[in-house]
Parts: structure tokens; sequence; C-alpha cells
């Protein structure tokens, strides 16, 4: 089965091609055959670029010097994109644009956009999520890190924890109590603080290969001017919610295309072993293409949701879930058929983020050590499984709602 594009479609897929042949080294074959330093550097140059031709933002409009795409547009550019394994923003931008500038044009004020936006486009603020504490994780609306007004200014004083590319940052989006009288969810506003301060410290945290990916931050009477809450003050349940909903629907329409190119490492990987007869891997290898095939599914699902103009809602949760769990399997049916070889550890295909490897990425034993030790993550990071499968459960199927022990005002647990 093929989505059927309207007509128009196709003009605006050649001319993506051509900007794309236009624009990418001739001997372009993906983001993943680069080396850290060489990546780097192109996604840097790469981004001005886009910057340049109004696709860093495609989605956003015109006016706020986004590219004023369709939905169907914007599907078919990230089609293009990823196909080519060319990167659609620069490093930090799936916090700037795709979680915090996505939510500020929804829940900015007018002031808010005409600042932060073209600040974002630009790069001049490059941003981080600051959600996480230490005893706020799934129970994120337990977020003990504290603002007080001082003047014309918030003071915040508290914790955030697994702060992902935090050192790479001059602003974080953080959630915090700025009413603990009031019950949980309804003392929590959503601030915008700058990083450059005294009060802000970082600390780094190394993940399992090796990388410095995230950090712990502290504030120690950090301040940001009063006009920095994000939605209504005390309002920051909702409008973090928002900001989840892209964290977690974002790439629907595409995941099939990156999760597919995995796949087809997988097979090759049996064929070269001598492997592609054997039963276990066959059935293996059945039950990813399904997977894929189930992706390509959703995906098309989420194209029909986008054409309608809806925003990613909590339906979102179950691509995550999908993608998350299917990940691990593939990977870890790779390491049985690696065997010893999967000691040889592990590759630079760590640095491709959290997904499935860069297109590009070399098909070799220590690039998918790399890729099963990054899987590991994925049902973790933006909700984890459990917490999704409660979202399912409430939220698109309705059922009745987990017993809660924490009605009533919002106690500080540390
Ligand atoms: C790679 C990575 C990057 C991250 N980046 C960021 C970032 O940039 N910014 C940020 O703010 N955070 C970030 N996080 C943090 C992430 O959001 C949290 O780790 C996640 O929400 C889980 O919280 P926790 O680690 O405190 O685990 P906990 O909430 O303590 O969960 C522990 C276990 O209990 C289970 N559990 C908890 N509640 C329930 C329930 N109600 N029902 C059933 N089971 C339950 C969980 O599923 C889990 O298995 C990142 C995490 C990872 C792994």
């Amino acid at each position: 089965m093929q989505p059927t594009y309207p007509s128009e479609a196709s003009e605006f897929r050649a001319k993506i091609t051509d900007f794309l042949n236009t624009n990418l080294p001739a001997d372009w074959t993906g983001i993943g055959a680069l080396s850290d330093d060489q990546s780097a550097e192109f996604q840097s140059e790469w981004r001005k670029t886009l910057r340049a031709t109004n696709l860093l933002a495609p989605n956003w409009p015109a006016e706020y010097g986004g590219g004023g795409l369709t939905h169907i547009e914007q599907v078919i550019l990230n089609e293009e994109f990823a196909k080519r394994g060319a990167p659609t923003a620069g490093a930090n931008d799936g916090f700037s644009i795709g979680m915090v500038g996505n939510t500020i044009l929804v829940w900015g004020t007018d002031e808010q956009k005409s600042y932060y936006i073209p600040r974002i486009l630009d790069g001049d603020d490059v941003w981080c999520q600051g959600y996480s504490e230490p005893d706020a994780g799934s129970d994120l609306a337990n977020v003990a890190c504290r603002a007080e007004l001082d003047g014309d200014e918030w003071v915040i004083n508290g914790q955030k924890i697994w702060t992902s590319q935090g050192h790479t940052a001059n602003m974080i989006f953080a959630l915090v109590r700025t009413a603990p009288d009031h019950s949980k969810h309804a003392g929590i506003s959503f601030l915008l603080i700058g990083m450059d301060q005294p009060g802000v410290e970082l600390r780094p945290i190394t993940n399992m290969v090796g990388h410095d990916h995230f950090n712990e931050v502290f504030f120690s009477d950090a301040r940001c001017p009063k006009g920095n809450v994000l939605g209504e003050l005390n309002n920051g349940w909702a409008v973090g919610n928002t900001l989840l909903g892209f964290e977690r629907g974002v790439a629907a329409t595409i995941t099939s295309l990156s999760f597919g190119a995995e796949f087809d490492k997988f097979v090759e990987m049996a064929r070269a072993r001598g492997l592609a007869d054997d039963p276990l891997v066959r059935q293996n290898i059945a039950t990813f293409y399904t997977n894929v095939q189930i992706m390509r599914y959703r995906g098309m699902q989420a194209l029909t949701r986008y054409l309608r103009g809806e925003q990613p809602g909590p339906e979102s949760s179950i691509g995550k879930l999908f993608w998350s769990h299917h990940h691990q399997a593939i990977t870890e049916a790779a390491m049985h058929m690696l065997g010893a070889e999967a000691m040889v550890g592990f590759g630079d295909e760590s640095r491709g983020g959290l997904g499935p490897p860069a297109i590009g990425t070399e098909n070799t034993p220590s690039n998918w050590v790399a890729s099963f030790l990054i899987a590991r993550p994925g049902t973790i990071y933006a909700g984890t499984s459990e917490v999704q499968r409660n979202i399912v459960g409430e939220r698109v199927l309705g059922l009745p709602k987990e017993p809660r022990a924490d009605s009533g005002p919002w106690k500080d647990s540390r």
C-alpha cells in the first residue's frame, strides 16, 4: 500500500530533490559516513544553508522566518532528507526548534514569539530541557526546583538532572514550582532561563558509550525576568505537556525510513555470515520486517492527522513505545548473530543520537554494538515504557485512571 499524495506534491518533491542535489557534497552517502569532527562541521554549515533557504523550521509561519510549508510539503521534505541521510536541522535543534520553539509558537505572547523565534533560527539561543529531577522523572509533576518572585525577577533554586546537551546550550526551559501551596500539578510554571550566569552550575554525566551526553544542572539563586513564564503562571503542566507531544511524536512519518535502513543492514549481515537460512534468524527477519511495515502504516496514519492540521497528541506515545522496543529487539538479535565478536567494543555510530544509526553508517560489528547500547535508554527518555502505556491506556483508550496517591497539596519529598 502506498499513500496517495495530491498532484502538486510531486512538483514539491522535485524541488527538494534539486535542493539536495545542489547543496549536498558530490560524494555524499549520508551523515553516518562522516567522522565526529566532520559531522559537527558539516552540520553547522548545513544549518546555515537551511536557514538561508527558510528550510530550517519548515513548519513555522513565514512571518517568523519559517518555511510556511503545508503539512504535506513538510512530510515530503522530511522523507527526501531522510532518504539521503541529510539532517533537517543542527545539533540542539531537537530542543530549540522541535520542542521549545514549537511550544513558544503555541503558548507564547507576541512579544515572546518575536524575541525568541528569530534567536532560535539564527542560533543565538541554543536550548536544553530542564524537566527531570532526582525525585521527578516519571512522576514529573513532583518537580521541587523552586522559583520565587523578587521584584521583576524570578529567583530559582534547585536541581535538574539528565539534561541532554546542557553543556552546548545557553538557555534552558524548565518546569519549576511557583506555588508550593497549590496542588501538585497546579503549582508549576514553565520558565525560560539563561544558563550563562553564576547561579547555574553544570556537572557532566557520562553515558555507557563514554559520551558526556547529559548533565546535572544546579540552580543557586539563578535569575530570569518575570516575563519569562511561557503560558500563564502556574499553568506549566499544560505547557509542559504540549512540548512532550512534540518530543514524542514529531518524527512519526519518517521513522520507518531510518528503521528500514537498519533492517536492510541486519539482513545484509545475516547473508554475509551465512545465517540467512538459519530458522531463528529468519524468524527475526520476518518480525523486524513486519515491525518496519507497522511503522510505515503508523507514519501514514500520522500523515493523515498532519493533513487535517492536528497537533501530535497522546497517540504519539504508541509510536514511541513501538520503535523503542523494536530497536532493542533488533540490536539484541544482532548481538546474538555476532556472538563473541560483540565483544569488539563500540564504534562511532554512538554519536548518531538515540534512534537508529544515521544513514551512511558502516555495517560493522562495532557499530552494531554501539547501536545495541544506544537502544537501551530509548525505553526510558521522553517517558518510560510504563508511563507511555499508562498514557495510552488512560488518554487514548479511555480506560479508568490508575489510583493516584498524590492528590491534595504538593509535598516536598526531598
Ligand atoms: C538518554 C536520556 C536522555 C534524557 N534527557 C533528558 C533531558 O534532556 N531533560 C530531562 O529533563 N530529562 C531527560 N531524561 C530523563 C528522563 O525523562 C527520565 O529518565 C524518565 O522520565 C524516567 O524518570 P526516572 O529516570 O526518574 O525514572 P523513575 O521515574 O524513577 O522510574 C523508575 C522505574 O519505575 C517505573 N515507574 C515509575 N512510575 C510508574 C508508574 N506510575 N507506573 C508503572 N511504572 C512506573 C518506570 O517505568 C521505571 O521503570 C533523559 C533520560 C535519558 C535516559
